[in-house]
Protein backbone atom coordinates (compact mmCIF):
# COMPACT_ATOMS: atom_id res chain seq x y z
CA UNK A 1 0.00 0.00 0.00
CA UNK A 2 1.20 3.57 -0.56
CA UNK A 3 -1.27 6.04 0.28
CA UNK A 4 -1.08 6.27 3.39
CA UNK A 5 -4.93 5.52 5.39
CA UNK A 6 -6.57 7.63 8.15
CA UNK A 7 -5.22 7.70 11.71
CA UNK A 8 -6.89 5.78 14.14
CA UNK A 9 -7.67 8.41 17.01
CA UNK A 10 -6.55 7.44 20.79
CA UNK A 11 -8.78 9.41 23.30
CA UNK A 12 -8.88 8.64 27.02
CA UNK A 13 -11.77 8.94 29.51
CA UNK A 14 -11.13 8.74 33.04
CA UNK A 15 -14.62 7.87 34.86
CA UNK A 16 -15.83 9.60 38.37
CA UNK A 17 -14.96 7.69 42.00
CA UNK A 18 -17.23 5.24 42.61
CA UNK A 19 -19.50 5.49 45.99
CA UNK A 20 -17.47 2.69 47.47
CA UNK A 21 -14.43 3.87 46.61
CA UNK A 22 -11.68 6.01 48.47
CA UNK A 23 -11.30 9.30 46.30
CA UNK A 24 -7.20 9.52 46.75
CA UNK A 25 -7.43 10.69 42.66
CA UNK A 26 -3.89 9.72 41.02
CA UNK A 27 -4.85 10.20 37.37
CA UNK A 28 -5.69 13.97 36.39
CA UNK A 29 -6.37 15.92 32.89
CA UNK A 30 -4.05 18.71 32.46
CA UNK A 31 -5.27 19.96 29.09
CA UNK A 32 -7.74 18.82 26.87
CA UNK A 33 -5.08 16.35 25.53
CA UNK A 34 -2.70 15.37 28.16
CA UNK A 35 -3.18 13.27 31.41
CA UNK A 36 -0.96 13.32 34.27
CA UNK A 37 -0.33 10.31 36.59
CA UNK A 38 0.77 11.15 39.95
CA UNK A 39 2.22 8.62 42.16
CA UNK A 40 1.17 10.19 45.76
CA UNK A 41 3.55 8.26 47.10
CA UNK A 42 6.69 9.77 45.17
CA UNK A 43 5.41 12.96 43.87
CA UNK A 44 8.41 13.64 41.90
CA UNK A 45 6.78 10.43 39.85
CA UNK A 46 4.58 12.23 37.85
CA UNK A 47 4.06 11.27 34.32
CA UNK A 48 2.25 12.77 31.51
CA UNK A 49 0.58 11.02 28.68
CA UNK A 50 -0.61 12.62 24.92
CA UNK A 51 -3.65 11.73 23.48
CA UNK A 52 -6.01 13.25 20.43
CA UNK A 53 -8.17 14.00 23.50
CA UNK A 54 -8.70 13.63 27.46
CA UNK A 55 -12.06 13.40 28.99
CA UNK A 56 -12.27 13.98 32.64
CA UNK A 57 -14.51 12.59 35.33
CA UNK A 58 -17.29 15.21 34.87
CA UNK A 59 -17.48 14.87 31.13
CA UNK A 60 -20.70 12.73 30.16
CA UNK A 61 -21.58 10.56 27.49
CA UNK A 62 -23.44 13.65 25.65
CA UNK A 63 -19.96 15.42 25.10
CA UNK A 64 -17.77 12.59 24.11
CA UNK A 65 -20.31 11.07 21.81
CA UNK A 66 -20.80 14.38 19.75
CA UNK A 67 -17.22 15.21 19.69
CA UNK A 68 -15.98 12.17 18.85
CA UNK A 69 -18.36 9.51 17.74
CA UNK A 70 -21.35 10.95 16.05
CA UNK A 71 -18.94 12.06 13.21
CA UNK A 72 -17.62 8.73 12.64
CA UNK A 73 -20.44 7.35 12.66
CA UNK A 74 -21.85 9.48 9.97
CA UNK A 75 -19.14 8.47 7.47
CA UNK A 76 -21.14 5.06 7.37
CA UNK A 77 -23.60 7.03 4.80
CA UNK A 78 -20.57 7.68 2.25
CA UNK A 79 -19.74 3.86 2.17
CA UNK A 80 -17.15 3.94 4.26
CA UNK A 81 -16.11 1.70 7.71
CA UNK A 82 -15.65 2.89 11.22
CA UNK A 83 -14.93 1.24 14.26
CA UNK A 84 -14.87 2.42 17.59
CA UNK A 85 -13.07 0.40 20.71
CA UNK A 86 -13.06 0.63 24.17
CA UNK A 87 -9.85 -0.57 26.15
CA UNK A 88 -8.92 -0.97 29.85
CA UNK A 89 -9.06 -2.87 32.60
CA UNK A 90 -12.18 -4.66 34.15
CA UNK A 91 -13.34 -1.67 36.36
CA UNK A 92 -12.35 0.89 33.90
CA UNK A 93 -15.73 2.21 32.82
CA UNK A 94 -15.71 0.25 29.35
CA UNK A 95 -19.04 -0.70 29.19
CA UNK A 96 -20.42 1.89 30.85
CA UNK A 97 -18.93 3.89 27.65
CA UNK A 98 -19.85 2.11 24.62
CA UNK A 99 -23.44 0.94 26.30
CA UNK A 100 -24.00 2.87 29.33
CA UNK A 101 -27.11 2.45 31.23
CA UNK A 102 -31.05 3.36 30.70
CA UNK A 103 -30.70 6.57 32.71
CA UNK A 104 -27.60 7.52 30.85
CA UNK A 105 -27.18 5.67 27.13
CA UNK A 106 -23.90 5.08 26.00
CA UNK A 107 -22.41 4.84 22.83
CA UNK A 108 -24.24 1.74 20.77
CA UNK A 109 -27.73 3.04 21.93
CA UNK A 110 -26.48 6.58 20.57
CA UNK A 111 -25.19 5.38 17.69
CA UNK A 112 -28.44 3.31 16.44
CA UNK A 113 -30.38 6.63 16.96
CA UNK A 114 -28.63 8.55 15.15
CA UNK A 115 -28.35 5.93 12.25
CA UNK A 116 -32.14 5.88 12.45
CA UNK A 117 -32.75 9.27 12.53
CA UNK A 118 -30.23 9.70 9.31
CA UNK A 119 -32.41 7.48 7.65
CA UNK A 120 -35.82 8.45 8.55
CA UNK A 121 -34.70 12.13 7.04
CA UNK A 122 -33.18 10.97 3.54
CA UNK A 123 -34.26 9.69 0.43
CA UNK A 124 -32.70 6.70 -0.09
CA UNK A 125 -33.68 2.90 1.11
CA UNK A 126 -31.49 2.31 3.73
CA UNK A 127 -31.48 -1.59 4.61
CA UNK A 128 -29.67 -1.79 8.35
CA UNK A 129 -28.41 -4.56 9.65
CA UNK A 130 -26.69 -5.72 12.45
CA UNK A 131 -25.03 -9.08 14.18
CA UNK A 132 -23.66 -9.18 17.56
CA UNK A 133 -20.78 -11.43 18.89
CA UNK A 134 -17.94 -11.89 21.36
CA UNK A 135 -14.44 -13.38 20.48
CA UNK A 136 -13.81 -15.63 23.50
CA UNK A 137 -10.40 -17.48 23.61
CA UNK A 138 -10.23 -16.86 19.93
CA UNK A 139 -13.51 -18.23 19.14
CA UNK A 140 -16.50 -16.47 18.08
CA UNK A 141 -19.80 -16.53 19.26
CA UNK A 142 -23.15 -15.78 18.08
CA UNK A 143 -25.25 -12.98 20.77
CA UNK A 144 -28.19 -13.33 19.07
CA UNK A 145 -28.44 -16.78 20.24
CA UNK A 146 -28.78 -18.12 23.44
CA UNK A 147 -25.59 -20.20 24.29
CA UNK A 148 -24.80 -23.26 26.57
CA UNK A 149 -22.82 -23.75 28.92
CA UNK A 150 -20.49 -26.63 27.60
CA UNK A 151 -19.22 -23.79 25.49
CA UNK A 152 -19.38 -25.00 22.41
CA UNK A 153 -20.61 -23.48 19.15
CA UNK A 154 -17.84 -21.74 17.82
CA UNK A 155 -18.32 -20.28 14.74
CA UNK A 156 -15.50 -20.61 11.52
CA UNK A 157 -14.14 -17.48 9.67
CA UNK A 158 -13.84 -17.95 5.90
CA UNK A 159 -12.89 -15.93 3.02
CA UNK A 160 -15.17 -15.85 0.00
CA UNK A 161 -13.98 -15.46 -3.44
CA UNK A 162 -13.24 -11.94 -3.27
CA UNK A 163 -11.00 -12.82 -0.03
CA UNK A 164 -13.24 -11.25 2.10
CA UNK A 165 -13.31 -12.38 5.62
CA UNK A 166 -16.95 -12.87 7.38
CA UNK A 167 -18.15 -15.66 10.29
CA UNK A 168 -20.04 -18.47 8.98
CA UNK A 169 -23.18 -18.83 10.76
CA UNK A 170 -23.54 -15.90 12.47
CA UNK A 171 -26.54 -14.36 12.48
CA UNK A 172 -27.38 -10.87 10.83
CA UNK A 173 -30.33 -9.21 11.74
CA UNK A 174 -32.57 -6.54 9.65
CA UNK A 175 -33.40 -3.80 11.68
CA UNK A 176 -36.61 -1.38 10.96
CA UNK A 177 -36.49 0.55 13.77
CA UNK A 178 -34.42 2.01 16.96
CA UNK A 179 -37.21 0.10 18.99
CA UNK A 180 -37.06 -2.75 17.04
CA UNK A 181 -33.07 -3.03 17.80
CA UNK A 182 -32.81 -2.23 21.21
CA UNK A 183 -35.50 -5.00 21.70
CA UNK A 184 -33.04 -7.68 20.33
CA UNK A 185 -30.12 -5.87 21.73
CA UNK A 186 -31.39 -6.01 25.33
CA UNK A 187 -32.14 -9.83 24.55
CA UNK A 188 -28.71 -10.61 23.20
CA UNK A 189 -27.08 -8.83 26.37
CA UNK A 190 -29.13 -10.73 28.73
CA UNK A 191 -27.33 -13.65 26.85
CA UNK A 192 -24.19 -12.33 27.39
CA UNK A 193 -24.47 -12.06 31.25
CA UNK A 194 -26.25 -15.23 31.62
CA UNK A 195 -22.93 -16.90 29.08
CA UNK A 196 -20.69 -14.92 31.99
CA UNK A 197 -22.85 -16.35 35.00
CA UNK A 198 -22.23 -19.61 34.01
CA UNK A 199 -18.95 -19.15 32.35
CA UNK A 200 -16.76 -17.89 35.03
CA UNK A 201 -17.11 -14.42 34.92
CA UNK A 202 -16.32 -14.42 31.16
CA UNK A 203 -17.64 -11.29 29.93
CA UNK A 204 -14.76 -9.62 31.04
CA UNK A 205 -12.83 -12.11 29.41
CA UNK A 206 -14.13 -11.83 25.87
CA UNK A 207 -14.34 -9.17 23.60
CA UNK A 208 -18.13 -8.07 22.53
CA UNK A 209 -18.78 -6.33 18.71
CA UNK A 210 -21.35 -5.17 17.97
CA UNK A 211 -21.61 -4.35 13.81
CA UNK A 212 -24.05 -2.23 12.06
CA UNK A 213 -24.09 -3.05 7.87
CA UNK A 214 -26.05 -0.01 6.21
CA UNK A 215 -26.76 -0.63 2.46
CA UNK A 216 -28.49 0.77 -0.36
CA UNK A 217 -28.76 1.37 -3.70
CA UNK A 218 -27.91 4.81 -5.56
CA UNK A 219 -30.29 6.27 -7.25
CA UNK A 220 -28.18 6.98 -10.79
CA UNK A 221 -30.05 3.97 -12.31
CA UNK A 222 -26.63 1.93 -12.25
CA UNK A 223 -27.73 -0.32 -10.03
CA UNK A 224 -24.41 0.05 -7.62
CA UNK A 225 -24.75 -0.99 -4.00
CA UNK A 226 -23.35 0.98 -1.22
CA UNK A 227 -22.08 -0.56 1.93
CA UNK A 228 -21.23 1.07 5.20
CA UNK A 229 -19.95 -0.76 8.61
CA UNK A 230 -19.82 0.12 12.10
CA UNK A 231 -18.35 -1.70 14.38
CA UNK A 232 -18.42 -0.62 18.06
CA UNK A 233 -16.51 -3.07 20.28
CA UNK A 234 -16.16 -3.70 24.39
CA UNK A 235 -12.71 -5.14 24.83
CA UNK A 236 -11.82 -8.10 27.10
CA UNK A 237 -10.42 -6.53 30.23
CA UNK A 238 -6.61 -5.50 29.40
CA UNK A 239 -5.46 -6.77 32.98
CA UNK A 240 -2.76 -9.12 33.34
CA UNK A 241 -4.61 -12.16 34.39
CA UNK A 242 -1.93 -14.20 34.72
CA UNK A 243 -0.66 -12.24 37.93
CA UNK A 244 -3.75 -13.59 40.38
CA UNK A 245 -4.88 -16.58 38.04
CA UNK A 246 -3.84 -19.97 37.46
CA UNK A 247 -4.86 -23.24 36.47
CA UNK A 248 -4.47 -24.49 32.79
CA UNK A 249 -7.38 -23.03 30.89
CA UNK A 250 -6.75 -19.57 32.72
CA UNK A 251 -3.40 -19.25 31.52
CA UNK A 252 -4.66 -20.31 28.03
CA UNK A 253 -7.52 -17.83 28.59
CA UNK A 254 -5.16 -15.25 29.56
CA UNK A 255 -2.57 -15.58 27.06
CA UNK A 256 -5.67 -16.11 24.49
CA UNK A 257 -6.58 -12.24 25.38
CA UNK A 258 -3.14 -10.95 25.76
CA UNK A 259 -2.31 -12.12 22.87
CA UNK A 260 -5.51 -10.56 20.59
CA UNK A 261 -4.97 -7.29 22.83
CA UNK A 262 -1.36 -7.02 22.31
CA UNK A 263 -1.81 -7.64 18.31
CA UNK A 264 -4.22 -5.20 18.09
CA UNK A 265 -2.32 -2.85 19.63
CA UNK A 266 0.64 -3.90 17.12
CA UNK A 267 -2.18 -3.17 13.78
CA UNK A 268 -2.97 0.38 15.64
CA UNK A 269 0.61 1.13 15.54
CA UNK A 270 1.15 0.08 12.33
CA UNK A 271 -1.54 1.81 10.85
CA UNK A 272 -0.59 4.87 12.81
CA UNK A 273 3.26 5.01 11.46
CA UNK A 274 2.26 3.77 8.25
CA UNK A 275 4.38 0.55 8.76
CA UNK A 276 4.28 -1.62 5.47
CA UNK A 277 2.99 -4.86 7.34
CA UNK A 278 -0.26 -4.96 9.48
CA UNK A 279 -0.31 -7.72 11.22
CA UNK A 280 -4.28 -8.32 10.71
CA UNK A 281 -3.96 -11.81 10.52
CA UNK A 282 -2.14 -12.73 13.75
CA UNK A 283 -5.56 -12.52 15.48
CA UNK A 284 -9.33 -13.42 14.98
CA UNK A 285 -10.43 -10.16 15.76
CA UNK A 286 -7.71 -8.04 13.62
CA UNK A 287 -8.78 -10.67 11.07
CA UNK A 288 -12.46 -9.90 11.32
CA UNK A 289 -12.19 -5.90 11.30
CA UNK A 290 -9.22 -6.16 8.61
CA UNK A 291 -11.29 -4.68 5.89
CA UNK A 292 -12.64 -1.66 8.17
CA UNK A 293 -9.30 -0.37 9.68
CA UNK A 294 -6.83 1.07 7.50
CA UNK A 295 -7.76 2.83 4.25
CA UNK A 296 -9.88 5.24 4.10
CA UNK A 297 -12.10 3.76 7.10
CA UNK A 298 -12.15 5.55 10.60
CA UNK A 299 -11.38 4.07 13.45
CA UNK A 300 -11.00 5.00 17.39
CA UNK A 301 -9.96 3.81 20.45
CA UNK A 302 -10.99 4.72 23.72
CA UNK A 303 -8.99 3.89 26.61
CA UNK A 304 -11.06 3.83 30.05
CA UNK A 305 -8.75 3.97 33.33
CA UNK A 306 -9.86 4.74 36.46
CA UNK A 307 -9.11 8.13 38.89
CA UNK A 308 -7.46 6.01 41.72
CA UNK A 309 -4.64 4.96 43.54
CA UNK A 310 -5.42 1.08 43.74
CA UNK A 311 -5.20 1.03 39.92
CA UNK A 312 -2.30 2.76 39.51
CA UNK A 313 0.10 0.41 38.23
CA UNK A 314 -2.92 -0.73 36.24
CA UNK A 315 -3.34 2.61 34.73
CA UNK A 316 0.66 3.25 34.10
CA UNK A 317 0.12 0.08 31.61
CA UNK A 318 -3.18 0.62 30.46
CA UNK A 319 -1.94 4.34 29.26
CA UNK A 320 1.82 3.05 27.81
CA UNK A 321 0.11 0.84 25.79
CA UNK A 322 -2.50 3.17 24.66
CA UNK A 323 0.15 6.44 23.83
CA UNK A 324 2.22 3.29 22.15
CA UNK A 325 -0.10 2.50 19.30
CA UNK A 326 -0.75 6.39 18.86
P1 LIG B 1 -15.61 -2.27 32.59
O1 LIG B 1 -16.64 -2.58 31.55
O2 LIG B 1 -14.39 -1.60 32.02
O3 LIG B 1 -15.26 -3.45 33.43
P2 LIG B 1 -17.74 -0.74 33.79
O4 LIG B 1 -18.20 0.00 32.60
O5 LIG B 1 -18.53 -1.91 34.20
O6 LIG B 1 -16.22 -1.18 33.62
O7 LIG B 1 -17.58 0.32 34.96
C1 LIG B 1 -17.26 -0.04 36.30
C2 LIG B 1 -18.17 0.72 37.25
O8 LIG B 1 -17.97 2.13 37.11
C3 LIG B 1 -19.64 0.50 36.95
O9 LIG B 1 -20.33 0.50 38.19
C4 LIG B 1 -20.05 1.74 36.15
O10 LIG B 1 -21.42 2.04 36.29
C5 LIG B 1 -19.17 2.82 36.74
N1 LIG B 1 -18.78 3.82 35.73
C6 LIG B 1 -17.89 3.65 34.74
N2 LIG B 1 -17.73 4.76 34.00
C7 LIG B 1 -18.54 5.69 34.55
C8 LIG B 1 -18.85 7.07 34.24
N3 LIG B 1 -18.25 7.70 33.23
N4 LIG B 1 -19.75 7.70 35.02
C9 LIG B 1 -20.35 7.07 36.05
N5 LIG B 1 -20.11 5.78 36.40
C10 LIG B 1 -19.22 5.08 35.67
MG1 LIG C 1 -17.39 -4.48 31.08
Amino acid sequence: MTTPGNKIKVVCRVRPFLKTEKADESVTVEHNNVLRVTNPRDPTKDVKFNFDSCYGPKVGQETIYRADVRPLVETVFSGMSATVFCYGVTGAGKTYTIQGSEADPGIIPRAMEQIFMHKKHDAFDYDVRVSYYEIYKETVFDLFKPRDSSGSGGLPIREDASRKIFVAGLSEKRINSFEHFDLLYQKACGNRRTASTKLNNHSSRSHAILTVQVQWKDDLGSGKTWCGRLHLIDLAGSEDNRRTENGRDRMAESSAINRSLFVLGQVVEALNTGASRIPYRDSKMTRILQDSLGGDSQGMMIVNVSPGEAFLQDTHNTLNFATKSR
